[in-house]
């Protein structure tokens, strides 16, 4: 362990995942989730050196509570731990045009984070809940905002503009941002590395795969196209989220079919997706247990996520003209040899072929190219969002 701690947080609505992570070389220290937030059996759990434990919070507990169990029952009860922090890092899921980078956080910061609220109603005001308590648990650390669409800020207006009267955006801000920017830009850096190019000279095709899914088109180093929207639900099929619809389908189920606001917008986000098509689960796993068995609902499930992703990232060949490589990512991407076979295989025309054995290979945090050697390249590269987010808090202390 190094003297060079962060506490890296990432407050939901009703969560908080947290880890103590070495900004040096990206180590987990101590890795947790408290969930179950207002609710009577409010909950945390977390991995020490190897050991997991979990316990109930107090009834109807929320970030505050969660945030003093954390340095009280946790980081304190490690003799000399808390002594190396550094620094609280904050996922900030929305920084508008606001934020190009990453920010120590001060009161126009937080009044920046809070003005994004509109454009991530659930996921910014449970930043400013976290923040808040973390600036009273550890008053005299300095606290970091790291944004998941800082890194797309890079893209062109017309990349990021939707074909929607011009004054929506520049009175109301409403454009494309994308998201997993951390993750997208994590895996370029690494990508850039193995192929022996500095990144500013690297084209890039980044699937993040996970619960949450987006692909983005990386030119130079930096974004140029992204998946997401405005807010997540934009773009490939999800775990529960349905990506890119047509949008009149919303008027229709609720000017037909009876359906309110927000009984559709809940099913847009929580019904749809791998779990919606599949009828059995959002989780990955479950679905590719049951594609092996025949049950066709998974079986479409799969194709349509392959089919999905790989016609989004042949349209990425436009902006890119040269694609250095395809890189998977997320707990998708970095474990489902079938899903890159399936969308390589869809890639056929660029002359993708899958290296079977390869492909095998890259599992369980293992990166590695997956196609054949005369072949164009994909790999699989880990993501390691929490380092970026301790690495990033780590560079502002120093300056
Ligand atoms: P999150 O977006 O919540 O961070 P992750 O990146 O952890 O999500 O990805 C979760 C998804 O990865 C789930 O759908 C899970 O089933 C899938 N996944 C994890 N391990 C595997 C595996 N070995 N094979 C296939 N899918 C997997």
């Amino acid at each position: 362990m190094s003297n060079k701690l962060v506490l890296v947080l990432n407050c939901g609505s009703s969560s908080l995942k947290f880890a103590v992570i070495d900004a040096n070389n990206g180590d987990e220290v101590i890795s947790g989730l408290a969930e179950c937030f207002n609710l009577p059996d409010a909950r945390i759990k977390w991995k020490f050196n190897e050991k997991k434990e979990s316990t109930s919070l107090p009834e109807y507990s929320a970030h505050s509570a969660a945030i003093i169990f954390i340095v009280e029952e946790i980081i304190k009860k490690v003799e000399g731990l808390e002594a190396q922090f550094i620094a609280v890092g904050h996922r900030i899921v929305h920084g508008g045009e606001k934020f190009t980078e990453s920010v120590i956080i001060d009161e126009t910061v937080l009044e920046g984070i809070e003005q994004c609220s509109s454009l991530a109603p659930l996921h910014n005001p449970a930043h400013v809940l976290g923040i808040k308590a973390a600036q009273k648990a550890f008053p005299t650390l300095t606290q970091v905002a790291v944004f998941d669409t800082a890194y797309h800020q890079t893209m062109p207006a017309k990349a990021f503009l939707y074909a929607l009267p011009y004054n929506l955006y520049k009175e109301k801000g409403i454009r494309r941002y994308g998201m997993h920017g951390t993750s997208h830009l994590f895996v370029t850096n690494e990508a850039a590395k193995a192929l022996n190019k500095p990144v500013e000279e690297t084209n890039i095709i980044s699937a993040h795969l996970g619960n949450g899914a987006s692909v983005t088109a990386i030119k130079n180093g930096q974004s140029v196209d992204t998946s997401m929207g405005m807010t997540p639900l934009a773009g490939l099929v999800m775990g529960t989220r349905c990506g890119d619809i047509d949008p009149s389908i919303i008027e229709h189920l609720i000017e037909r079919e009876g359906y309110s606001l927000k009984g559709v917008m809940d099913m847009l986000q929580k019904q749809s997706g791998l779990l919606g098509i599949s009828g059995l689960s959002s989780d990955f796993r479950d679905i590719e247990q049951n594609y092996e068995k025949g049950h066709e609902g998974a079986i479409l499930a799969v194709d349509m996520f392959a089919y999905r992703l790989a016609k989004y990232i042949a349209s990425y060949a436009v902006p890119l003209g040269r694609i250095d490589a395809i890189v998977f990512t997320g707990g998708i991407g970095e474990n489902s040899v079938r899903i890159r076979t399936k969308v390589l295989d869809n890639l056929a025309i660029f002359g993708y072929q899958i290296d079977a054995d390869k492909n095998k290979t890259a599992i369980l945090g293992e990166a590695g190219i997956i196609t054949a050697d005369n072949s164009p390249i994909a790999m699989v590269i880990p993501t390691n969002e929490e380092w970026v987010i301790a690495q990033d808090s780590a560079k502002l202390v120093s300056a």
